[in-house]
């Protein structure tokens, strides 16, 4: 089986492991959600890791600029000792190369625009590699406010500067977190395909973070992808869910038209609660087992979870 994900928070639970607990956890081995050993039980596997903004509220340039250098420091570090089994790709040419040598691909991204608060530290994380970024996490920030915090509050001006800016960075705007209001605002100003790495169906879970049909029929009008998210409160308004949850998130976005835009953005380290039988990385087994249970052939499968996402890759970055 082969398995592309759009989103996990393993980079920030690495910096964690190193600055509180004194963990030997790494990039290879670690007892979090995940890591190489587990997750390369695929054939193919691809990762975009993020490097999340924090929980706190960051309106400081010099804390954002020092935590911004401290997780790609993390990431870099991770990637270069995980080298004989994993490349850090910047370009669709890099993940064939991946493939070819049989490494896992890693992506990175960035979760919370407000970690650059500088055009220095745009131009620094494009450099290290970044490819995509959520223009907001949950809070409202100067770029604009997140769907946890107001869904009918838009980008800022300065966000839509910042759209262009990621863009002539080589960079593109995620919208997992962004407010309603702003994934339209974002719509407005850019032409640009759009991702939401890691957000779910609305119609299915009325879930504020979750996108509504329309937002993703824009993604397919604009040929971008968006990544089903293994949150428990995101899948269903139940206290617990299944793996038809995650199958009904899905066959809602094909039954829209996006049977080649839908795919896994599980959320791994960034989340407590999964599907019952789901703990790990190893879960995404589960997830298309139920998929096979309910009736989708292998090569929709394998969409889904993996040439939905490499497509997208090889045509964009
Ligand atoms: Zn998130």
């Amino acid at each position: 089986m082969d398995y592309f994900d759009l989103h996990c928070d393993t980079i920030c639970e690495l910096s964690r492991y190193r600055l509180y607990r004194q963990e030997t956890g790494t990039l290879l081995q670690n007892s979090g959600q995940l890591d190489l050993t587990r997750a390369m039980r695929c054939t193919h596997y691809a990762q975009v890791f993020a490097l999340f903004c924090g929980a706190q509220p960051l309106n400081d340039a010099r804390q954002a600029h020092e935590r911004l250098m401290h997780l790609l420091e993390t990431a870099q570090r991770a990637f270069s000792e995980s080298a004989s089994v994993l490349r850090h790709c910047r370009t669709g040419g890099d993940l064939r190369q991946a493939e070819r040598e049989g490494k896992a691909a890693a992506f990175l991204a960035i979760e919370g625009a407000e970690l650059l608060q500088s055009e220095d530290d745009i131009r620094t994380a494009a450099e290290a590699g970044v490819r995509l970024v959520t223009l907001t996490w949950n809070h409202r920030s100067r770029y604009g406010c997140g769907a946890a915090a107001d869904n009918e509050a838009g980008l800022t001006e300065e966000g839509i500067r910042l759209v262009k800016i990621l863009s002539e960075n080589g960079m593109f705007a995620d919208v997992s977190h962004l407010s309603e209001h702003g994934f339209w605002d974002l719509a407005s100003c850019t032409d640009a395909p759009i991702v939401a790495t890691h957000s779910n169906s609305r119609a299915v879970c009325p879930h504020l973070r979750n996108l509504t049909d329309a937002q993703f029929e824009e993604i397919i009008a604009r040929g971008g992808v968006a990544g089903i998210n293994l949150y428990v409160p995101f899948l269903t308004r139940r206290s617990r869910a299944d793996c038809t949850d995650v199958v009904r998130h899905i066959e809602h976005f094909c039954s829209l038209g996006g049977q080649h835009h839908v795919c896994i953005g599980a959320d791994w380290d960034g989340c407590d609660r999964f599907p019952d039988g789901i703990t790990d990385v190893t879960g995404i087994e589960a997830v298309a087992e139920a998929l096979a249970r309910h009736g989708y052939t292998d090569t929709q499968i394998h969409n889904f979870l993996y040439d939905n996402a490499r497509r997208f890759v090889i045509e964009q970055f």
